[in-house]
């Protein structure tokens, strides 16, 4: 179980088992609430930083506002009490947690003037998919459970209840003997995983799903942008199943999953992590390091 000191709970921090609420909070039966997955990582000039902090907390309150929930802190707020809440628990690295949450007040499904809470948990965090993961690469299913249609659930809020499909995903695939799952939109074109993005690389281009059915990952678009760097197409384009099948290489980005490479899915092996794979999860690492300064504008650095 994750634990740390303290947590952050609108504006104080509190001894992590203080952080409570009440059962009939409204997020708690209806999933009226928007998060934050952040990393921060310890650095090579011995500071701290976290990575892309200030876009992090972008996407809270762009989540909160498609919701039509008011969190009553502005982007710049949540970033500096995610500082605070790292330094509060004395960690160099970290995951770090935002929720903002209808609280208690009227039951019912219009969440209504019940009080917004927001709360910010750290806690130290490996690599998500496994130990073994970033190196060796998972093995992948497809999921019997489509990505919600483009006007079911906003795929552009991190929103507590858009992953009630994430959770019937990920049970399926780890029951069924595999790491993670990816799921197709209602087209039946990819989509994401369960809490990640997806990218191929076929014949030296890569490609990756458009922003239609997906959650913008923050990691995503960073791939994007340091594999343009280093010479690499990269298209934002609809793939199937089987174009996945025959890829060269593929592999997962996301804040928990880094870059993890995919070594096989539905049974199809696409091989152990490739040249390209290889060579933007190194980038990925310097830079979220701070051994490569190119992006140093990324890093939001904090000392203990
Ligand atoms: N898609 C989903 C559904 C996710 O939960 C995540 C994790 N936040 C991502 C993609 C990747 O986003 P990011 O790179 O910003 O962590």
């Amino acid at each position: 179980m994750q634990t740390s000191e303290f947590i952050w709970f609108d504006g104080r921090l509190v001894p992590w088992d203080q952080a409570q609420v009440h059962v009939l909070t409204h997020a708690l039966h209806y999933g009226s609430a928007v998060f934050e997955g952040i990393r921060a990582y310890s650095c090579a000039n011995g500071q701290s930083a976290v990575f892309r902090l200030e876009d992090h907390a972008q996407r809270l309150i762009n989540s909160a506002k498609i919701l039509r929930m008011d969190l009553g802190f502005t982007a710049g707020q949540i970033a500096e009490a995610c500082v605070e809440t790292l330094k509060a628990n004395r960690m160099s690295a970290a995951y770090i947690r935002p929720l903002s949450f209808a609280g208690y007040g009227e039951m019912g499904v219009y969440p209504g003037d019940n009080p917004v809470h927001t709360i910010i948990a750290v806690w130290p965090w490996g690599a998500y998919l496994g130990a073994d993961a970033l190196e060796k690469g998972i093995r992948v299913k497809t999921s019997s459970f489509a990505r919600s249609h483009v006007n079911t659930l906003m795929s552009k809020a991190k929103a507590a209840g858009n992953y009630i499909n994430s959770i019937l995903a990920k049970i399926e695939a780890r029951e069924d003997g595999y790491d993670e799952a990816i799921m197709l939109d209602t087209a039946g074109f990819v989509s994401e995983a369960t809490g990640e993005n997806v990218f191929i690389v076929k014949d030296g281009i890569i490609k990756t799903t458009p922003l239609t059915s997906i959650l913008g990952g923050i990691t995503r678009l960073s791939i994007i942008e340091i594999a343009r760097e280093l010479g690499y197409t990269v298209e934002e384009q609809q793939f199937t199943r089987d174009e996945f099948y025959i890829a060269d290489e593929a592999f997962f980005t996301g804040t928990a999953a880094e870059l993890t490479p995919i070594r096989e899915l539905d049974r199809r092996e696409i091989g152990p992590a490739g040249p390209i794979t290889r060579r933007l999860q190194a980038e990925f690492f310097r830079i979220v390091r701070g051994e490569n300064l190119k992006h140093a504008n990324w890093l939001h650095s904090y000392s203990l």
